[in-house]
């Protein structure tokens, strides 16, 4: 494994951004043919370092090859696959209709690059979330800064490593460090900042891009609910659960962070999902080599407080030297507790009862919009009633985070949960400015447009 690289440089900072500007300047990053290089290969970086890739989160975050695959290296492979097939489509301009009033003339908007853009990442799909938004950029046409989470040392390393390798390091830079060097990058003025992690820093970024003026779009996280009807396929529904929770030790922003069930439905449920836990990662999953671990010690003891005083009924044995918290699920927690008022973002799986399944609608509305809202059910009134009267960034009807694996649809969150969507066009198109254009000839005029205006033009 590559040594640990070194943060950038602070003065260099700005002179590295100017660069980027003028490189945009020249319209290097403008033709297609260049994105398309781009963007192969960051395809063949991906291929052909693999291992480096698969090793690196490991030791960050004890990922598994095959989930490293699924939501890491395979994930951002099928957005460039996705983004490449689409490209010249996405590129051209897209026409609309002309009301008579300005007929004859050509309406259409065009996608142009925004210019020098910079992507801040976090640190729990430290390699998608750094190059899913890249391919977004690049193919819209960007120079770009990217800024991966510091936390996910190993993986953020690398990228510093390998990026510049296989790109073009006139239009597209890897700032490493942590707050000092991001403090540093937000005094420069960008066209977009691209930011995935927490809300306090979220407000930071926005601040910071308000005194340029610059749009940003917030991929952040919050509470995800997930509602189990008992009107539902109950095995099918606990794996679906515990895979999307429990992947990657439940530290992934569209986990089910807790379940709302009636409650004579909950102890079914709760054999059911314990019984999913030990099939896929064994009667101690301390030893599987499916299951990961906590980022750092930070998190590990955040999350292991969040235990204290609740009714653990599965789980909760815990490990600090190897950061290991084994999967664990909580009943019924007090609404106040700290585990029912933070987003978790851990293997901690909250079960909440509730009367009749329509409270749990009013409890999701009570709370700040989420960014993911999960159901499961048999019941199209209720799955209707669901996704009319709640609000969240994403809905996963009778599977969790599936949506994530579909680059036509959008992802993003509303409110709390962020702002701005990527994910395929949506995300060519946040890196791109849609420019309206009217193109009108000179066969005829109107003359009643001009002034001096009369009583007499008006009428008519
Ligand atoms: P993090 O600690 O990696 O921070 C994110 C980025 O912000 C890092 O690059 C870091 O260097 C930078 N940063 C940290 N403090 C800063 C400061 N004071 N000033 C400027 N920059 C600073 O990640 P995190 O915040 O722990 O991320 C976890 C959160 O991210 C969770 O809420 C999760 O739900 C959310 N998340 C959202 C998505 C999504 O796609 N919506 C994906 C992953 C994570």
């Amino acid at each position: 494994m590559a040594e640990p690289v070194l943060n950038s440089s602070l003065t260099q900072i700005s002179f590295q951004v100017d660069g980027l500007k003028l490189s945009f300047r020249k319209g290097l990053t403008r033709t297609i043919a260049w994105r398309v290089h781009q963007l192969q290969q960051v395809k063949k970086m991906l291929q052909e370092q693999q291992s480096q890739f698969y090793k690196a989160l490991a030791l960050d975050l004890h990922k598994s090859e095959q989930e490293a695959w699924v939501s890491e290296i395979g994930f951002v492979i099928s957005e460039v696959d996705h983004t490449l097939k689409y490209l010249n489509q996405w590129s051209q301009p897209r026409k609309v209709s002309t009301p008579l009033i300005a007929q004859p003339a050509k309406s259409y908007s065009l996608a142009e690059p925004l210019g020098t853009v910079l992507i801040i990442s976090a640190w729990n799909y430290p390699i998608q979330l750094v190059l899913a938004p890249l391919v977004a950029a690049i193919a819209a046409g960007n120079c770009v800064v990217i800024k991966p989470s510091e936390v996910a040392e190993y993986s953020g390393s690398l990228l510093a490593e390998l990026l510049p390798q296989y790109l073009d390091v006139d239009c597209i830079q890897v700032i490493s460090g942590a707050i000092e060097e991001t403090t540093e990058l937000l005094k420069q003025s960008f066209d977009h900042i691209f930011y995935t992690g927490g809300e306090a820093v979220a407000k930071i970024i926005m601040r910071a891009a308000a005194e340029h003026l610059t749009p940003v779009t917030l991929e952040l996280g919050g509470k995800s609910p997930c509602i189990v009807d008992s009107q539902t396929n109950v095995e099918m529904s606990a794996a679906r659960i515990v895979w999307s929770k429990w992947m990657n030790a439940g530290q992934t922003c569209v986990a089910p962070d807790y379940v709302l069930v009636e409650a004579s439905f909950a102890e079914n449920l709760i054999r059911a999902i314990t019984s999913k836990i030990e099939s896929f990662y064994g009667q101690n999953p301390e030893s599987s080599q499916d299951y990961g671990r906590i980022i750092n010690t930070r998190h590990f003891d955040r999350l292991v407080h969040y235990l204290e005083g609740e009714n653990v009924v599965y789980g909760g044995q815990f490990n600090r030297q190897n950061q290991y918290l084994a999967p664990t699920i909580i009943l019924s927690s007090n609404n106040q507790s700290p585990i029912m008022q933070e987003e978790i973002f851990g293997p901690i799986l909250v079960i909440k009862t509730v009367k009749v399944l329509d409270d749990a609608i009013d409890f999701i509305n009570s709370k700040p919009k989420p960014l993911a809202l999960y159901l499961y059910t048999n019941d199209r009134s209720f799955e209707a009633k669901v996704v009319q009267q709640t609000s969240s960034g994403n809905v996963g009807i009778n599977d969790g985070m599936m949506f994530m694996a579909n680059p036509n649809l959008p992802f993003g969150g509303v409110g709390g949960s962020g702002m701005g969507r990527y994910h395929g066009q949506a995300g060519f198109n946040t890196f791109s400015h849609l420019k309206t254009i009217m193109k009108r000839r000179f066969l005829f005029d109107v003359a009643l447009r001009y002034p001096p205006f009369s009583y007499l033009k008006l009428r008519i």
